[in-house]
């Protein structure tokens, strides 16, 4: 069955490998970007996630093209790296606002819609850092360790309505995020993980698709690792 998909940050990177395997599926698409357009063959709506208008006028501009939206997914985020010591106050509040407080804006406006239908599908994008922690992301760490207490009381607040909330932690994907990394780190991390490379943004795609479609209907609350084994233990 068609659904109506909504992907923030979609116009990239993880965001446009979501969106383009759920089109790819048959789905109906809409990506937010912040300016750059919609990638060809895909629905887009300008939005700044930080900002509950443009939150509010983009879901109107989705519903108008395509329906409710019946399966979200929270993908959009940024880093702003540095040690804590250093770390600004400004630094901390603005990651934060656009990870978690940018998810659950869009996450609360979806679920309005989703009650009606009695159906829906929420994905978060965290980090395996959400978990493991990461020297010089507190910020970042934190913003995405909080997405998995927010999909977790989603999953409890709505489960009876047949909304499902999971998490999907990736580790180091091949993104413009990625490529800002110094060499010598990027060879440091690759040292880490056991499959000893990083993921390409499909195989990503490929466990949020799944999540979203009727195979994967009885998971919820689950933070799903795709970090080729990087973050095991947790
Ligand atoms: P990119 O930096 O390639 O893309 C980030 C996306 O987020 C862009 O579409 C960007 O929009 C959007 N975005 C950023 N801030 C806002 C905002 N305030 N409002 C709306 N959209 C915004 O990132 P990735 O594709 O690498 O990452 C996607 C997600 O996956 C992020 O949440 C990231 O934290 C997570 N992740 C990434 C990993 C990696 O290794 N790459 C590993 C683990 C998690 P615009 O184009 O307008 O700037």
């Amino acid at each position: 069955m068609s659904r109506s998909v909504l992907v923030t940050g979609g116009n990239r990177g993880i965001g446009l490998a979501i969106a383009r395997a759920f089109a790819a599926q048959g789905d109906q698409v809409a990506i937010t970007h912040r300016g750059s357009g919609a990638p060809e063959g895909l629905f887009g709506v300008q939005c700044d996630i930080t900002d509950s208008e443009q939150v509010e006028a983009a879901f109107a501009a989705v519903e108008e093209a395509q329906g409710p939206v019946e399966v979200l997914i929270a993908n959009a985020g940024i880093t702003d790296d540095t040690l804590l010591l250093r770390m600004s106050e400004d630094q901390f509040t603005r990651v934060v606002d656009t990870n978690l407080t940018g998810a659950y804006r869009v996450a609360k406006r979806a679920s309005s819609k989703m009650l009606r239908k009695r159906f829906g599908r929420i994905v978060f994008i965290s980090s395996v850092v959400g978990l493991t922690g990461s020297a010089g992301q507190v910020n970042y760490a934190a913003s995405k360790a909080g997405l998995v207490g927010m999909a977790r009381s989603i999953a409890r607040e709505l489960g009876s309505r047949n909304i499902t909330a999971n998490v999907v932690a990736p580790g180091f994907v091949e993104t413009d995020m990625t490529a800002e990394l110094p060499e010598s780190r990027q060879k440091e991390i690759l040292a880490q993980v056991p499959l000893q490379r990083y993921a390409q943004p499909s195989e990503v795609a490929g466990v949020v698709t799944w999540l979203a479609s009727d195979a994967g209907s009885y998971v919820t609350g689950a933070v799903i690792p795709v970090d080729g084994g990087l973050g095991m233990g947790h």
